[in-house]
């Protein structure tokens, strides 16, 4: 008897998997990692909990819910909650039809599903993105279309890119843009920026798809970081946003996330919300109610979620810290270039301009592992690393 499964071909992880695997056979003591986008304490950590989500765990142990189903709609305290925390007083207007999902990957994916099923499968992809948007886009039979986010001189957005690629789409095209500590180049739209794109999709068919992944890391502040959802509410745009909690609550495991899709009239609500959960029973049936009970107190008890901005706060403060003593480091020992850039990065991520060879002698001669294109996970550098990783990226580059 043959069997079923002969005919399925291999699936090649990420390239990333390739260097962590590598990572993980180097036995060189000074080996860094700043490859994966996780949040690393001073000592290396990246099982680090947040205080206040500590705090939330105790909570849940004292009086525990059980592991009954929740609603179909996941825990409605986390999704009221995450509404709040984004579009604040507006969240009562009843013009966002919300249901919680796999964290920020599953919100995107029924994003795109739900896009689909109203017509729309074209997405606009800055570039260079977050890698996983490609095949998940690819997986429900989108089309993409690119345009350059990154200008590699200048080390800032390319706006007349994105500008261009507006003006020039088709009716009933997403455009997928990242709200802010954009991965992988650290650099955002500027609330201006935010202003234009606001005009040119104006009275088009364009939704924008509003990924937040890192809300919070790129100024210290939620309230600051989700300005452009809230500008784009007043201007009365229809918009999705697609939330995740990985990263500003480190829930990264528990899998917690919400879209939201804003609409212009709240007749329609009931309509998009009942698709929406629709599509997720289909496939998921209900969301995980661990991460999103913990994320429901963050956001609504008041005590919580002030240590919770404070927790945000210090992410933000560490990473901006590291950040300075780079350029500071790079600076002093001479390095080839301008590297004032690094301080101006916003939240985990900075995009060092190294190239693949750079890159490559970085990994293969002093054994600091990071993605391909050049992207270091900040939070993977403290006191006792930094001075070596300084002294590697002037050696390769000095050396080139
Ligand atoms: N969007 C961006 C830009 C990301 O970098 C990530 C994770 O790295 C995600 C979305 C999804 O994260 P998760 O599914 O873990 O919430």
């Amino acid at each position: 008897l043959t069997s079923a499964f002969t005919e399925v071909p291999y699936s090649a992880p990420e390239p990333l998997v390739k260097v962590l695997n590598k990572c993980a056979k180097d036995q060189n003591p000074n080996k860094i990692d700043v490859t994966i986008g996780v949040y690393m304490t001073e000592d290396g950590d990246s099982s680090y909990v947040f205080p206040s989500v500590k705090q939330a765990k105790q909570e849940l142990l004292v009086k525990d819910p059980g592991h009954c189903y929740t609603k179909m709609s996941g825990v409605p305290e986390f999704i009221r909650g995450s509404q709040n925390l984004i579009f604040g007083e507006y969240a009562k207007d009843g013009r966002v039809a919300s249901i919680q999902t796999i964290s920020g990957t599953g919100s995107l994916h029924i994003a795109f599903q739900f896009l689909r099923s109203i017509g729309y499968n074209r997405y606009y992809l800055g570039n260079p993105s977050w890698v996983n948007y490609y095949p998940m886009i690819e997986s429900i039979g989108g089309e993409i279309k690119e345009y350059q986010y990154y200008d590699n001189l200048t080390h800032e957005v390319d706006f007349e890119s994105l500008e261009k690629a507006i003006r020039e789409a088709e009716p009933q095209s997403a455009f997928l843009i990242q709200l802010c500590g954009h991965n992988p180049t650290g650099v955002d739209y500027s609330k201006d920026q935010w202003r234009q794109i606001s005009k040119l999709v104006k009275n088009r068919e364009i939704l924008l798809v509003i990924d937040s992944a890192y809300l919070g890391f790129a100024s210290g502040s939620i309230y600051e970081d989700s300005w452009a959802i809230r500008y784009l509410y007043e201007q009365n745009h229809e918009f999705l946003v697609c939330q995740s909690y990985s990263k500003n609550m480190g829930l990264y495991s528990e899998r917690s996330g919400v879209i939201h899709v804003v609409l212009q009239d709240t007749r329609l609500r009931d309509n998009v919300e009942s698709r929406l959960v629709a599509i997720f029973r289909n496939e998921c049936s209900f969301a995980p109610a661990y991460g999103a009970r913990i994320g429901a107190k963050l956001l609504n008890d008041d005590y919580l979620n002030k240590i919770w901005g404070k927790d945000v706060y210090s992410v933000y403060e560490r990473v901006t810290n590291i950040k300075r003593q780079i350029f500071n480091k790079l600076t002093d020992l001479e390095t080839p270039g301008n590297w004032e850039f690094v301080t101006k990065a916003k939240g985990l991520f900075w995009f060092s301009g190294l190239d693949k060879n750079q890159v490559n002698r970085m990994m293969n001669e002093y054994s600091i592992y990071m993605s391909e294109n050049g992207r270091v996970n900040i939070a993977g550098i403290n006191s006792s690393n930094i001075d070596y990783f300084c002294y590697a990226i002037n050696k390769v580059v000095s050396q080139s």
